[in-house]
């Protein structure tokens, strides 16, 4: 069995539709598959609909921004109650990430082609607005070639252009995404590429917050940091996961090209408020 529990939508900033990317799950063997916008279940809907229709199994999530000290960590939630204690967090991002953006865009128009009314016809119908639609901007306007040259050059932290945003503890969004009745995952911990990752002494506190699990096997990890997490996975007991984190062409990254072990898709069943579709 092929599961693969992380992919975006066009409703934040991957470029299929959620009844695309059910049904390229169904057409390159993926049985279960995960849907895990930025900070929005507004793809559930269709998303679930398409997997009855095509004979997918579903599992409903998203991917949440929190930052501990001004380092961006992404929580993965799955098979919650959208419940307001939680669902807060994605309005405020939202409205965050919105005008973060606009900063980031007024930065680049003092030596680039680039409007904030250009990336807002790019985000399209996202509720998310975020670098990879003012990436997609510059490359409209012919300065950039894709996504990735974009985001390791002027979009890189380190560049002049970028601005951070401030998001929530991962510790209270692990607690929020409980008191739901969801399952939380630290998404790609180690994703050194794009800026400064959080210390191994984040976990524990994590940790005690009530952490399931944690991204392992990801593209943007090494074999080396691969390695590295998993041992810290074992030694907090930690759920180990494989996903794609596929964005569509927004990315290289190809669906079901990582996975996750059927026994630990269990452990997120029997834990998750809401059932598999
Ligand atoms: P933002 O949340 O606006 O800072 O944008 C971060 C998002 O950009 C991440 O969630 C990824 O989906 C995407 N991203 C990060 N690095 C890259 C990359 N090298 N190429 C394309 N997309 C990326
Ligand atoms: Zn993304
Ligand atoms: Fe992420
Ligand atoms: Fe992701």
């Amino acid at each position: 069995m092929r599961i693969d529990l992380h992919a975006h939508t066009t409703i934040s900033d991957g470029t299929d539709t959620p009844t695309q990317l059910v049904r390229k799950a169904k057409a390159v063997g993926v049985d279960v598959l995960g849907i895990t916008d930025h900070d929005t279940t507004a793809g559930w809907e269709e998303a679930s609909q398409v997997a009855v229709a095509e004979g997918v199994s579903l599992v409903r999530g998203a991917e949440i921004s929190c930052s501990i000290d001004g380092r961006t960590v992404h929580m993965l939630a799955y098979l919650f109650r959208p419940e307001p204690r939680l669902t807060r967090h994605f309005e405020d991002a939202t409205a965050v990430r919105r005008e973060r953006a606009r900063q980031i865009v007024d930065n680049l128009a003092a030596d680039y082609p680039i409007t904030w009314e250009n990336v807002l016809a790019i985000a399209g119908e996202s509720q998310v607005v975020g670098r990879p639609h003012i990436a997609d901007a510059l490359i409209a306007a012919g300065v950039f070639h894709s996504r990735e040259e974009v985001f390791a050059t002027v979009l890189h932290p380190k560049h002049k252009y970028y601005v951070h945003y401030q998001a929530p503890d991962p510790r209270e969004v692990i607690a929020d995404i409980r008191a739901a009745g969801g399952v939380p995952v630290w998404a790609h911990p180690r994703a050194t590429k794009r800026g400064k990752v959080v210390p191994t002494a984040a976990f524990s506190g994590m940790v005690t917050a009530g952490l399931f699990g944690v991204e392992v096997w990801h593209r943007d990890h090494s074999p080396e940091m691969v390695a590295a997490i998993s041992a810290i996975a074992d030694h907090y007991g930690l759920e180990k996961l494989g996903s794609s984190d596929y964005h569509g062409t927004g990315k290289p990254n190809q669906l079901g090209e990582n996975w996750t072990r059927a026994g630990v898709l269990e452990k997120i069943l029997q834990q998750g408020a809401l059932p598999r579709i």
